[in-house]
């Protein structure tokens, strides 16, 4: 049977759009109005595309109010490209950079930046299965490192910082893949923020890079920058913003649309507002009774990403499948972590949080 019914969609990326969004994309999809192309037709020098992407950037920056001396940029290879690009740009040949990590995608961060030069673990959480961000008594920081990497929101293992740690005058890199303008952010203190867009800002193919100009600057200094492949530095993306070679144009446009969303909703404290709402009730339902269990610690748990357990694996698996048959897709828990996660981002409608509450109320008066 064919259906084009829009189901509660729980993934955790790529995942739900706000409806006006695609209903836009949707309408305008054959022809931009006083274009007469598809977005997905036109050149990424055109005027069309140049206006696209300038009020993208203008919303985002209008969002979180972000000064003049940083980059808005869109760029490709996902957040794992960013791994990457951020000690190949950040860390010099004889520097070290500090890492916490607190869940699979800061392990992997180290992973990566492990190849380009050398890494402080300043924290990590492994040990406890990735349960919760660190307290402050915790923090092993270096002296004088080049940066601190920090991943703000662990997708897989729902742990999200609450606060920035205080990491005195070193300069945060942060991932914010899978919490990005969830929340208001103060950018300020931050040197780089990245995120794939996938998440909580838009459709797969682009990463959002937030970076302080000085870094870019200093960056190009370094020895052996000019030798870098030039889609990996900062500097050529930021001199031609962007647009240094062909940029992901739909997504960006759809970024746009969702950016444009935010926007009319209020911006990010009024997003806020909700997410937290959202959040609340669907943990409330989870402390009930004990049938289910939350993974993070009270403290670290992240509102876009709640990951919980049952009473064991068979009932895990049979809550999947009768969760999907009701409607409510995409529940299933990371293999790494096991037990289900309920991703509830920016554009999850809070009629699907209620839907999920009253399917689990009815879930375990049947199985409990
Ligand atoms: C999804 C995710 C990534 C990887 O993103 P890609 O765009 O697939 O490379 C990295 N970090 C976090 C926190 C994520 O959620």
């Amino acid at each position: 049977m064919v259906t084009t019914t829009r189901v509660f969609n729980f993934s955790a990326g790529p995942a739900v759009l706000p409806l006006p969004a695609l209903e836009e994309a949707q309408r305008d999809l054959l022809a931009l109005p006083n274009v007469g192309m598809s977005v997905l037709e036109i050149s990424h020098r055109s005027k069309t595309f140049e206006a696209i992407i300038q009020e993208c950037e203008a919303n985002v920056r209008k969002l979180a109010n972000i000064p003049e001396n940083y980059h808005v940029l869109f760029l490709q290879g996902g957040a794992t490209t960013q791994f990457s690009m951020v000690p190949m740009n950040l860390l010099p040949p004889g520097a070290w950079a500090d890492y916490i990590v607190t869940g699979s995608w800061s392990s992997k961060a180290v992973k990566e930046a492990k190849k380009v030069g050398a890494v402080n673990v300043a924290f990590d959480g492994k040990g406890e299965n990735y349960v919760r961000v660190p307290r402050a008594d915790e923090l092993k920081l270096s002296k004088d490192p080049a940066y601190v990497h920090i991943t703000t929101n662990e997708t897989i293992h729902g742990v999200e910082f609450h606060e920035l740690p205080d990491v005195g005058d070193r300069v945060v890199v942060a991932d914010t893949s899978s919490h990005m303008f969830s929340r208001p952010i103060d950018v300020t203190k931050y040197g780089l923020i990245y995120a794939g867009v996938q998440k909580n800002l838009g459709p797969a193919g682009a990463t959002m890079v937030i970076v302080r100009d000085d870094l870019v600057k200093k960056a190009a200094e370094y020895r052996g920058y000019a030798n870098l492949p030039v889609m990996l530095q900062y500097g050529a993306h930021a001199a031609e913003k962007s647009l240094y070679n062909t940029p992901p144009v739909f997504t960006i446009y759809m970024v746009g649309l969702v950016m444009k969303w935010l926007v009319g909703l209020g911006g990010l404290e009024a997003m806020e507002r909700i997410n937290i709402r959202k959040a609340e009730k669907l943990y409330a339902e989870i402390d009930r009774t004990g049938f289910y269990r939350g993974h993070a610690a009270k403290d670290s748990r992240s509102r876009m990403n709640v990951t919980f357990r049952l009473p064991n694996e068979e009932l895990e698996a049979q809550f999947v499948k009768e969760s999907k048959a009701a409607g409510l897709d995409g529940l299933k828990g990371h293999r790494s972590v096991g037990g289900l996660r309920a991703s509830i981002y920016n554009a999850f409608p809070e009629e699907g949080v209620d839907a999920l509450v009253s399917f689990m109320q009815e879930f375990e008066k049947k199985n409990g």
